[in-house]
């Protein structure tokens, strides 16, 4: 009975001596109970979510609160990605970032609107003096909102350390009440080695699962033979919300030895793309599913890994039985596992895999490049992770590149000649990719050198030239030509572009630049009268917007002020 006892007394000491960040150092962001609608780490479209997602009781400016003391390093204003966002620096070298903000603290505010008047530009990013912007712990440094890339109010909310990288919060005690343990919603099995064979198939499994009264579950036996890998599809649920967050780590074992261990405790945004290896990519562009491996694939070098065991691999052999477990566990401990049974077994009338032949291969340490009637299109040296054969076509300005299903760690180039139109023509012309099942053309950054229009993209699709001859409408959406606004708060503007899309504005009254903040989702931007730009009496307000290919609209308006 000693041996218990003593593992008793070790338990503590290993748990606190595993942490060592700071548990009191940081205070919660709101004033409110923090309620998650992301965690760290969550798999999102190309990235790992860097903050965690706190919710606003689907409300906009509650007092956002500096974690700790320390100074405002840095303020990062965007219509998109993180909208309005602020970041403090403390003593102790991290910093917290609070993002998609409505607006920041007075003494903020004044700081970015001066700079934003100077430069001319809503978009804006700032790296006040150290000692310029100074904050105390629990100070009000902004007002929560839903600006950039939100999809409805809530605070993102981040710590970094030195080196830039973001950590879990909650290591550093801003947690949540979490008593539920994780969700498991699928399970596949993927043939790694050619003659690798999972119930008699050389491709891979979707596996049954079969949930047990304890809420955990069993799946196979599976037949397999050869190198074989597994993944799961799994989400975390906390008390206080539904929402289908992250989960924190997954680790396997193999007959009783653990063989394969990821955490979501800090990554680097230089390997956030690397999601795409993770997760099967494949699955994740047909059904927007993500299933995480349980093995490290070839050209895998994301930081999350430890104590794996032949990359995660599992070597199976003929005439063997095992099983193979899965621990899904969430920040509070809470775990699901699945128990599978594994039946090794050859089925010698499996054909061993052999991909679809076309006449372009990729190898993904070599570049290539393809050329067909005006369409030029350059992958470099490790565009790619995997060597695969790409189905490449090219007819009536349309390019073709296939399958979907292969993640490119960095862009390759897509290139038109436009010779063949003529000069008025050339000028309306992007290059846009077709999305979707529906395949919709979307603009895809279009340069243009001499009669060659060219983008940079990760996306093998489709890709076409549209024509964009329409320039963007403006409409005034609450205040007319010559009306009196003496208490009108703000100007209200709608834009829009449907083919290109909006590229510029640039809004004047009496002829000096005003502020207008852009929200893409509304398509509104608007003015703000506390900016005091205006006159007793007459004001002359002009509006011009731009769209992607360069055509322009221009508004103009008269409103009186006392
Ligand atoms: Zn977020």
């Amino acid at each position: 009975m000693r041996i218990p006892f003593l593992l008793f007394l070790l338990i503590p000491f290993v748990l606190f001596s595993q942490n060592p960040y700071p548990q009191d150092y940081f205070s919660d962001p709101l004033e409110i109970p923090i309620v998650l609608a992301g965690t760290f780490a969550e798999l999102r479209a190309n990235h790992f979510h860097s903050g965690m997602d706190i919710k606003t009781q689907h409300r906009q400016g509650l007092k956002v609160l500096a974690a700790a003391d320390g100074f405002v390093s840095r303020i990062n204003i965007s219509p998109f990605g993180y909208g309005k966002a602020l970041y403090i620096t403390h003593p102790n070298g991290y910093t917290t970032v609070y993002a998609h903000l409505s607006k920041l603290a007075p003494k903020i505010e004044a700081y970015l609107k001066e700079q934003q008047y100077e430069k001319e530009s809503y978009a804006i990013g700032l790296y006040p003096p150290i000692k310029a912007l100074l904050v105390k712990k629990g100070e009000v440094v902004a007002y929560s909102g839903n600006t950039g890339g939100s999809g409805g109010p809530h605070l993102h909310f981040e710590i970094r350390d030195k080196n830039e990288h973001p950590l879990n919060p909650m290591l550093f005690g801003i947690t949540t009440k979490d008593t539920k343990k994780p969700l498991i919603s699928g399970l596949y099995a993927y043939p790694i080695s050619e003659d690798a064979q999972i119930n008699n198939s050389n491709s891979k499994q979707k596996i049954r699962l079969r949930k047990q009264a304890d809420g955990n579950f069993t799946a196979g036996p599976i037949q397999a033979f050869g190198k074989i890998g597994l993944g799961v599809e799994a989400v975390d649920q906390q008390d206080l919300a539904n929402n289908k967050n992250g989960v924190y780590t997954i680790k396997t074992q193999f007959n009783g030895n653990p063989n394969f261990e990821i955490d979501f405790k800090s990554f680097s945004f230089l390997e956030t793309n690397d999601i795409n290896r993770l997760i099967d990519f494949d699955i994740y562009k047909k059904d927007k599913d993500h299933i995480q491996k349980l093995f490290i694939d070839t050209n895998n070098e994301l930081s999350l890994y430890k104590n794996t065991i032949d990359r995660g691999y599992l070597t199976i052999a003929d005439s063997t039985s095992g099983v193979y477990k899965i621990k899904v566990s969430d920040f509070k401990g809470n775990a699901s596992w699945i128990t599978v049974s594994i039946n090794g077994k050859k089925n010698p009338d499996v054909l061993t895999k052999t991909p679809k032949v076309t006449p372009y291969y990729i190898y993904e340490d070599k570049s290539l490049t393809l050329e067909e009637e005006n369409v030029t299109v350059n992958m470099y040296k490790n565009t790619f992770y995997d060597n695969f054969f790409l189905d490449f076509k090219v007819a009536n300005d349309t390019l073709q590149l296939l399958p979907i299903g292969y993640a490119a760690r960095k862009n390759f180039r897509v290139a038109f000649d436009i010779s063949k139109y003529n000069e008025a023509d050339k000028d309306n012309l992007f290059i846009a990719e077709l999305v979707g099942y529906k395949k919709w053309p979307s603009y895809s950054k279009t340069l243009r050198k001499d009669n060659t229009l060219y983008t940079y993209t990760k996306d093998l699709g489709y890709y076409t030239l549209v024509s964009d001859t329409v320039a963007p409408t403006i409409k005034a959406l609450n205040f007319k030509n010559n009306q009196w606004l003496s208490s009108s708060k703000t100007l209200e503007v709608e834009i829009e572009d449907d083919m290109s899309g909006i590229s510029d504005y640039r809004a004047t009254i009496n002829g000096k630049w005003v502020l207008m903040e852009y929200e893409y989702k509304t398509n509104i931007l608007t003015y703000h009268f506390s900016d005091q730009k205006t006159v007793e009496g007459q004001n002359d307000f002009k509006l011009i917007v731009t769209d992607n290919v360069g055509n322009s609209s221009t508004f103009e308006a008269s409103f009186h002020r006392k």
